[in-house]
């Protein structure tokens, strides 16, 4: 199993001598077009996670990272990119033209990842039978267009599939856009059965699970892990719900499993929670998760690059988490406004902020790893909101960080979003990024954004 394994991590595509006795599925993570892109843990779990099934199932897996920051060729002509010990940095970027057809302020558009011909020549070096392309955010979708039309064309007649985010929430532009065979909305296995059925391919017999492709580019700086599956709020601003479906508890074994095989493996000390919903039902999975780690005993760190529920954090979960070896916590507390949640979300109360706070500065977290996130720009929201808000939290000496609204397809706040932007967000995906701030109005201008970005950095300072 460990030879096998092993073989898969250094083939990457390059060599393909095995693809004779087995069927070959090509992964590919495309790269991604956009004004700016940081990788705060930015890794195809879906993808891995059916590529580790298939893997079991009897295919031979070549895995195409388009987001490679350690891509020996593109290293050689971009030079080294800054990356931090806790597994986050810069990816490669190329400019581009900003797209001709795109009105918009901002004119910084680049190509994020490896080289475009180093790209297509591990596309090329691959002899697949099935291709497999994931996508993330909808105005990301000219990385994955890029990705099928390439492997589309240097693999003419080999169906490939577009999952992931955008597939999901934006099915018909995604197939219109990108020339798929297949486009797969949310949970993959159900339609990659078909797909292999119809193709005459051979199917798992296993279901999937969080079982995931063991590759030590990927894994090396930083292991993610996903305990439960969705959130069972229902924010009108979050496609969490659109994307997961209903909230799943628990896999703290698989979980647990995949962090020792990784720290065993490739020596992985850095892991990220990828839950939207992690302290929920937290007695039967994230504390027993703790508990492991902790008579395990090994230095690993833990980050959260989704927010946590702050009504969940009480004293012992706290104490856990400094205990366990979680560097930072965010909070997705988004505004201070009883009128907001009561809109928006009728998550919190109030005085769970405060009590949140008090139990983590309890537990050891100091101001500067406690981060609170304010949404700012929503449908009709006025930046005296925001501003409250973020004064509001500083105030417990935390860090502050607006999280500006990107409109969602699917969401609830979707149609008075297309109602009111000056932008065509249907059929323009580019101007779903928040880069394009599309919910401007009289109340909340550019200029007050700019203000309430001056203001969070200035509070942040005095911590
Ligand atoms: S914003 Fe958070 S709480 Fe609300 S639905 Fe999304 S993940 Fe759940």
């Amino acid at each position: 199993m460990m030879v096998a394994r092993e073989a898969v991590a250094k083939n990457e595509v390059t060599c393909n001598y095995l693809s004779m006795k087995k069927p070959t599925a090509l992964l590919i993570q495309p790269p991604v077009y956009d004004f700016a892109l940081y990788d705060l843990y930015l890794k195809p779990f879906g993808l891995l996670r059916l590529g580790s099934w298939l893997e079991r199932g009897g295919y031979r897996i070549d895995f195409v990272n388009g987001l490679d920051y350690r891509n020996k060729e593109t290293l050689s002509v971009l030079g080294t990119v800054r990356r931090k010990s806790n597994g986050t940095g810069k990816f490669h970027r190329v400019r581009v033209p900003f797209p001709e057809n795109i009105q918009g302020r901002e004119r910084h558009f680049a190509r994020y990842g490896m080289l475009e011909e180093i790209f297509r020549e591990r596309i090329t070096a691959s002899d697949p039978d099935i291709i497999l392309v994931t996508s993330g955010m909808t105005y990301w979708y000219r990385g994955v267009a890029e990705a099928v039309h390439t492997a589309r064309k240097l693999h003419p007649g080999i169906p490939v599939a577009v999952g992931g985010v955008y597939a999901t929430l934006m099915p018909e532009h995604c197939a219109r856009v990108t020339g798929a065979d297949y486009v797969v909305q949310g949970e993959g296995e159900p339609a990659i059965r078909g797909i292999l059925q119809s193709r005459h391919l051979p199917v798992p017999e296993n279901a999937v699970d969080d079982r995931l492709l063991m590759i030590e580019s990927i894994w090396k700086d930083a292991g993610v892990l996903r305990l439960n599956d969705g959130c069972p709020y229902h924010c009108d601003y979050c496609a969490s719900s659109v994307i997961c479906g209903t909230f799943t508890a628990g896999r703290n074994n698989t979980a647990f499993n995949m962090l020792q095989e990784m720290n065993a493996r490739f020596g992985t000390k850095n892991f990220a929670f990828y839950d939207d919903a992690l302290l929920i039902d937290k007695e039967h999975t994230f504390i027993p998760f703790l508990r492991r780690v902790l008579d395990w005993g090994n230095d690993v760190r833990f980050y959260l690059p989704n927010a946590v529920h702050l009504q969940f954090l009480d004293r012992e979960v706290s104490t856990l988490m400094k205990k366990a070896g979680f560097q930072e916590i965010r909070l997705g507390f988004e505004s201070s406004s009883g009128e907001f949640h009561k809109k928006h979300d009728d998550k919190y109360s109030s005085g769970d902020f405060p009590s949140a706070v008090e139990h983590l500065k309890t537990a050891g977290f100091t101001s500067r790893n406690i981060t609170v996130y304010i949404l700012a720009g929503l449908p009709g929201q006025d930046y005296r909101e925001v501003e409250e808000s973020l004064r509001y939290a500083a105030s417990f000496g935390v860090k502050v960080s607006l999280a500006e609204y990107s409109p969602v397809p699917g969401t609830p706040l979707w149609p008075e979003s297309v109602r009111i932007s000056p932008f065509p967000l249907e059929a323009e995906p580019l101007y779903h990024n928040n880069t394009f701030f599309s919910m401007e109005w009289g109340g909340f201008t550019l200029e007050n954004l700019k203000y309430l970005k001056a203001l969070a950095l200035s509070l942040n300072r005095q911590l």
